[in-house]
């Protein structure tokens, strides 16, 4: 937590944040300073003392996405949404999408969705310019921010590469020095959050954003420590690298000698940058619309629609024949992976945060309040029933049903987990998602989901209060509780850990 009593706060985002290795470079903080005082460059770094010109500014800590400031107020930006999964944030629909042109799906590995919706934005007058991440031309493995000016420019690659990229830096160039004022702006998670917090801010350069395309991240690498084990462990010079790929289990990296290196994904994932390791948010859950590719389906990405803003920008690309668009509810296991990486994502950060609670590292206070309440919110709580945010209508599976009826009926619900009733209608358990794909997919058909599902059945009663109820689910390292009658017979709703989240994002929130 930021002290208070310091006026400065670069002396936090340094003592917090750069100095415990939790930067992502994404410039946001450059962009931030009301004196051009920090420069992002190897790491952020402060060209001259701002506080010689000033006695108090609590910016660029404030707005960093490694910092725990803002974080509950950001949610506002996508909270209208009638929707909220616990793995994939709030939403209105999810799509499947590819760019019409196939020139522009063939250019990009997400169907060209972000492409086409950044040259269609910018023709139709909506954006002045887009901020994209490219390759470097001198190095491959380098991403630039670019500040794209023309439709077409926009529809050459987008790149994600996990890699850092100062694409925030490059949002307060595109405002003060071309002066635009209808700006996209394309990010992966973390991005995407440093630009949210500026506008939570209210900082002038945010009057200038008009869309936020949020692109699915697992993490990003550091530059040096993985082009340093290139080097050493492989002997391939960066100057040497034409091109890389990530497969679900390696490395792919091809060399100017046609050279294919492919690397166990566990080996290089050595190298990724430290915050990545906490970070809970895999589809950039505060955009305006989220795009992932690599699904099964060849030349589809997955959208996530999140604001009116999104939509709107996505319907009309849609009826000018830009995108063309598919029901999600079609292509169930589409989903069922996108909803597995988001929530493993998540778990595998909690565990993290565990782990270097218990060896007493340092973890960024960003993630620990995303992922949970703190001890004081939690108190907040504490008069708060079960019975006042708890979900009334509760889906529930009958036991006979197969673990295909399962993946129809989250496609269709987006749930990742349902109670399953026996033909007296008595609960006699949960299946979640993890324990569906568990199911080799031929054997789904004629799996009942009795002989999978948990029949340790752990509840709370409505009259609990939500702290309790909260504890039990760290306690059981579940995301959900039923809500059961005194005596546990009747089934009277569920509570989740994003019911919590948004209970205490109505009580943080101002106004
Ligand atoms: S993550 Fe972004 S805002 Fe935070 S210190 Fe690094 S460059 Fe600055
Ligand atoms: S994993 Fe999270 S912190 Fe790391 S680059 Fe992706 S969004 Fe940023």
């Amino acid at each position: 937590m930021r002290d208070s009593r310091k006026m400065i706060a670069y002396e936090e985002l340094k003592s917090l944040i750069i100095d415990n290795g939790f930067c992502t470079l994404c410039g946001a903080c450059e962009a931030a300073c009301p004196i051009h005082a920090i420069k992002v460059e190897e790491a952020p770094r402060r060209i001259y003392d701002c506080s010689e010109n000033l006695d108090l500014c609590p910016i660029c800590y404030d707005i960093c996405p490694h910092s725990d400031a803002l974080i509950h107020e950001v949610a506002k930006f996508v909270s209208d949404a009638l929707h909220r999964r616990e793995s994939l944030g709030y939403y209105r629909r999810i799509l499947l999408a590819q760019a019409a042109s196939p020139a522009v799906r063939g250019a990009t590995k997400s169907a060209g969705v972000v492409n086409a919706l950044l040259s269609f934005a910018m023709e139709q007058k909506v954006a002045d310019s887009a901020i994209i991440a490219k390759s470097s031309p001198h190095l491959i493995l380098k991403l630039q921010p670019s500040i794209s000016l023309i439709p077409d420019d926009a529809l050459s690659a987008v790149d994600s590469k996990v890699m850092p990229c100062a694409v925030a830096e490059a949002f307060g160039r595109a405002v003060y020095e071309y002066g635009k004022t209808h700006i996209a702006f394309v990010g992966i998670p973390c991005q995407v959050l440093a630009l949210r917090k500026l506008e939570a801010w209210q900082h002038k350069i945010v009057d200038s954003l008009r869309i936020t395309i949020g692109l699915f991240c697992l993490w990003t690498f550091s530059l040096d420590r993985l082009l340093e084990y290139l080097f050493h462990e492989h002997g391939v010079a960066p100057s040497e690298i034409v091109s890389v790929d990530l497969t679900i289990d390696k490395y792919v990296i091809k060399t100017s000698d046609n050279q294919v290196l492919m690397i166990p994904l566990h080996e290089v994932k050595k190298h990724i940058m430290n915050s990545c390791r906490t970070c809970t948010d895999f589809t950039a859950e505060f955009a305006d619309l989220s795009v992932g590719g690599g699904t099964s389906l060849k030349d589809w990405s997955l959208v996530i629609v999140r604001t009116r803003n999104g939509e709107e920008l996505l319907e009309k690309a849609v009826k000018a024949g830009v995108i063309k668009v598919r029901e999600i509810a079609s292509e169930p296991e589409v989903l069922a992976h996108v909803i597995q990486m988001a929530t493993s994502k998540k778990e595998s950060a909690l565990k993290d945060m565990e782990e270097l609670r218990s060896k007493g590292l340092p973890i960024p206070m960003g993630a620990e309040v995303m992922a949970k309440p703190t001890l004081s919110e939690l108190s907040r709580l504490e008069d708060i029933p079960v019975k006042a945010i708890m979900t009334r209508e509760v889906l529930t599976l009958s036991s006979k049903a197969t673990v295909a009826d399962f993946f129809d009926e989250m496609a269709k619900h987006h749930h990742v987990g349902f109670p399953i009733k026996d033909e007296d209608d008595k609960v006699v358990g949960v299946v979640t998602l993890q324990d569906a794909m568990k199911v080799p997919p031929s054997e789904r058909g004629s799996t009942p989901l009795e002989s999978i599902c948990s029949r340790n059945l752990i509840t709370v009663s409505p009259e609990d209060s939500v702290a309790e109820a909260f504890e039990k689910m760290m306690r059981h390292n579940i995301g959900r509780l039923l809500v059961m009658d005194g005596k546990g017979q009747r089934l009277l709703g569920i509570i989740t850990r994003s019911d919590i989240m948004n209970a205490l994002r109505r009580i943080f929130q101002p106004g």
